[in-house]
């Protein structure tokens, strides 16, 4: 039997990886222009690092980790998301130590055991940013702009930028108390997933997609009329900024993240055109996040975006680059011209083709047509008797002679 991938884990074949690419590009040059350095962290970390960070009682760790018990005994995990690890990182090596501020970002793929649809996937990638050492709601700000513009430089206007506070670690018991109370009531309409939930992580049930939650929580009280003060002038002021900058958001009383770590400002990037895949990204404020894995009393921020959610909104425009030429040979000679051609020109930046198996004319203008070269030229013994050649513009059959050097075509072609 033929081997296939593992389900749940995709190939990205060269014909989408040019999309894959515009992304992580247009990613790299808005983070940078907001201050923010690449780092790299391992895909697999100990177990306990995200069961202590994330939460013991959420879905991705109750349910969804690709967890395993190495060759030595250890129980490891191939990471479900990349805070924890960026976090690890940044106490392991003391990157507070020279400056608490750290403005840090990363791509790479995710792991979660969890039922494989559109928009989801068992091996996923991210790109996320985080901001240490700012408690000020201005971080906060600068954040959701750079998220905002991301998407408007890659081109998507439609996902839309929702807000919430979840409070902290002072207001936030009081509101679970008021939730849960309001919950008993309605024990009876609850999913068993929000029954179970109940007693762990009530706020869970406000996010529950199942209809007949959505509906029990419908008259639920909200997060945003229980906050403190800290809490409510954070979050005001995070919208005050929001307004300066002119970027628009809504407010989502409902929206709670899914994983434990999240304090004040959460957000999420929503839209409505994958289904009940609906957040393509989604992140928040953590400032307890770095004392709880033994680091220093640092607060944080940050996102991470979904790629395969990404692609799936830029459709099928095409992101493959084409060949600049399509050198087509007569015979034996010719090809080692047109080697020695093709050759120079891609070392001089031009992307050049050519006719690998020695076919006849016709299949090699076929081959021309379908890597949709710009321009073709076929090189016979006129035209190494000359030493030029006509070239073939292809969107409308243009001829132009050109001399058969490196800097004439490089001048045809326009590179
Ligand atoms: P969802 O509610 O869709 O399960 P989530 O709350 O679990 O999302 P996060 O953990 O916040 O998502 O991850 C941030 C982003 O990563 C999501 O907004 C989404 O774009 C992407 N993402 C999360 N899980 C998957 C997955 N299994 N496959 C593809 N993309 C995913
Ligand atoms: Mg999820």
């Amino acid at each position: 039997m033929a081997l296939t991938a593992v389900k749940g884990f995709n190939d990205i074949l060269p014909d989408e990886s040019g999309r894959w690419q515009y992304i992580e590009e247009t990613a790299r040059q808005v983070f940078e222009l907001n201050g923010f350095g690449e780092i790299r962290v391992p895909i697999m970390e100990k177990t306990e690092l995200f069961c202590r960070s994330i939460g013991d009682a959420t879905d991705i760790v109750e349910k969804e980790m690709y967890t395993f018990t190495d060759k030595g005994e250890n129980s490891v995990t191939l990471r479900p998301e990349g805070t924890a690890g960026v976090m690890r990182a940044f106490i392991e090596h003391k990157l507070y130590a020279q400056d608490p501020i750290a403005k840090l970002y990363y791509m790479g793929p995710m792991f979660r055991y969890e039922r494989p649809q559109k928009g989801r996937y068992r091996q996923f990638h991210q790109i996320g940013a985080e901001i240490t050492g700012v408690n000020d709601p201005l971080a906060d700000a600068q954040v959701l702009n750079m998220l905002t513009t991301f998407f408007h430089e890659i081109g998507l206007t439609e996902p839309t930028l929702q807000i919430n506070s979840l409070g902290c670690p002072e207001c936030r018991p009081a509101y679970r108390a008021t939730l849960r109370s309001f919950l008993e009531e309605r024990m009876g309409q609850l999913c068993e997933d929000c029954k179970r939930r109940f007693a762990t992580n009530p706020l869970r049930t406000l996010d529950c997609k199942v209809p007949g939650c959505i509906s029990a929580t419908a008259g639920a009280p909200s997060v945003l009329e229980h906050l403190c003060s800290g809490c409510d002038d954070h979050f005001s002021s995070v919208r005050r900024y929001l307004d300066l900058s002119s970027t628009t958001y809504s407010i989502n009383s409902r929206m709670v993240r899914g994983l434990d770590y999240y304090t004040r400002t959460t957000f999420e990037m929503v839209t409505g055109l994958l289904g009940s895949q609906s957040a393509v990204a989604a992140g928040g404020r953590y400032d307890g996040l770095i004392s709880q894995l033994g680091g220093p009393t640092i607060p944080g921020i940050g996102f991470a975006m979904g790629l395969e959610r990404i692609a799936l909104l830029l459709g099928t425009k095409d992101f493959a680059s084409q060949p600049d030429l399509f050198i087509a040979t007569m015979g034996e000679g010719e090809r080692d011209i047109a080697f020695c051609l093709m050759d120079g020109l891609i070392k001089s930046g031009v992307r050049v083709e050519m006719d690998y198996e020695g076919k006849s004319l016709k299949s090699q203008m076929r081959r021309a047509d379908k890597l949709k070269a710009r321009y073709s030229v076929v090189i016979g013994g006129n035209e190494l008797l000359s030493g030029s050649a006509s070239f073939k513009r292809m969107s409308d059959g243009l001829l132009t002679e050109t001399v058969l050097t490196v800097a004439g075509i490089k001048a045809l072609v326009g590179i």
